[in-house]
């Protein structure tokens, strides 16, 4: 069966064979989706006929939002440590401990409805794929566990045992990444698309370069894609060694030097900036426009955790990119889709060209302009077909 979608006002296709690029924005334009994907393109004008049709009444319609970036299977929260932030305690990582206490006394029922919970509300406001993240078990059958539910909503699952060196082996470090890159990943890698690690050699809690580089080196020889949270609280190696093992993606970004910021221009690795963490945490803004400026491929992922920042709000990640980093909003909405796409290693996302997943969010407004100017209001919702 198919379905003609018209009534668009602007179509963002991110294909610039469409449409002024790199958006390829089509006005008055029209799609034809068939068995969940892209059918055809262009100007409702020429549009072909379709078993079905849906007038959006002069809406916009993006490309469903590629949020490369969260850790959604945790239990309780942490309100009142982002009060306590907000009353001048800086943030060193150091609150994961208390996530992974609740976390670990948590029923599978209870980690599988919180995570539904948060993946619904990031639909509601136009996220169609979504990256989850283990972390907040940290010991083997709570991480295997992690991943088995996150697995259940998404194919972007990655293991981030090495999120912090849980309380029970402080000290003993070298152990703890020992479990992670031996029986740990042994259980977890069938679930797992990707590997992650915080390498952040100024946090107590993290782990320094040469930690990052064997579990990352032991992820890959799982057959694990890498990824690294990099550069966040300080200007450190994690950029450097997530480009130099060509990870897909180094995310954070907020401290970076002239070498890191070359190394990302020459190598594959996308920068993912996250914006609602410097948001939550008063921390600096990266600077975007810097990136861009040197031909770094950049996107926009939420982070969404309990911690450092509790937002899954895309259209909040790009009115911050565009408010406080230095991007156009459409460098943030291409960032927070194709962006988010390249920064997952996926072709069939983040863009709307023909053969091209049907993920559509709709807008309630004539631009996508609005996502950056009406920040706050509820614009964005993806689309059934
Ligand atoms: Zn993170």
């Amino acid at each position: 069966m198919s379905t003609l979608v018209d009534g668009i006002a602007e179509l963002v296709t991110n294909d610039a064979t469409c449409g002024p690029g790199p958006l390829g924005v089509i006005l008055d334009a029209a799609l034809v989706i068939q068995d969940g994907h892209v059918a055809w393109v262009g100007r409702a004008a020429d549009a072909p006929a379709a078993d079905e049709r849906t007038d959006l009444g002069g809406r916009a319609v993006i490309p469903g939002f590629v949020d490369s970036h969260a850790h959604l299977v945790f239990a309780g929260d942490r309100a009142a440590e982002f009060e306590a932030r907000m009353s001048g305690q800086p943030y060193d990582g150091g609150g994961i401990t208390s996530t992974v206490r609740a976390t670990r006394a948590a029923t599978d029922q209870e980690l599988r409805s919180g995570l539904v919970r948060l993946v619904a509300e990031m639909r509601a406001q136009g996220t169609t794929t979504v990256e989850v993240k283990s972390g907040y078990g940290l010991t083997v059958a709570d991480e295997e566990r992690a991943l088995r539910i996150a697995a259940e909503v998404t194919p972007e699952t990655t293991y981030l045992g090495a999120h912090v060196v849980p309380i029970e082996y402080v000290g003993r470090a070298g152990e703890y990444v020992a479990l992670v890159t031996g029986e740990m990943l042994q259980a977890c890698a069938p679930h797992a698309r990707w590997i992650d690690v915080f390498c952040e050699p100024a946090s107590a809690h993290a782990f320094d370069a040469d930690a990052a580089r064997a579990v990352l080196e032991a992820g890959a020889r799982a057959g694990l894609g890498l990824r690294v949270h990099a550069n966040q609280l300080s200007l450190g190696p994690g950029v450097q060694l997530a480009v130099e093992l060509g990870a897909a993606s180094a995310d954070h970004c907020t401290y970076l030097g002239d070498a890191d910021v070359d190394a990302l221009a020459a190598g594959s690795t996308v920068a993912t900036l996250l914006p609602s963490i410097e948001f939550s945490t008063r921390s600096p803004y990266p600077d975007a426009r810097r990136l861009l400026a040197a031909g770094v491929t950049v996107a926009l992922a939420t982070d969404c955790n309990p911690g450092s920042g509790y937002s899954s709000s895309m259209p909040f990640c790009l009115a911050l990119a565009v408010r406080e980093m230095g991007m156009t909003p459409a460098e943030a909405l291409w960032a927070g889709t194709l962006g988010g796409a390249r920064a997952l290693r996926r072709d069939d996302v983040g863009q709307l060209r023909v053969g091209a997943r049907a993920d559509l969010a709709v807008l309630d407004a004539p631009s996508y302009r609005h996502l950056a100017y009406r920040p706050g209001v509820p614009l964005a919702r993806t689309l059934e077909v």
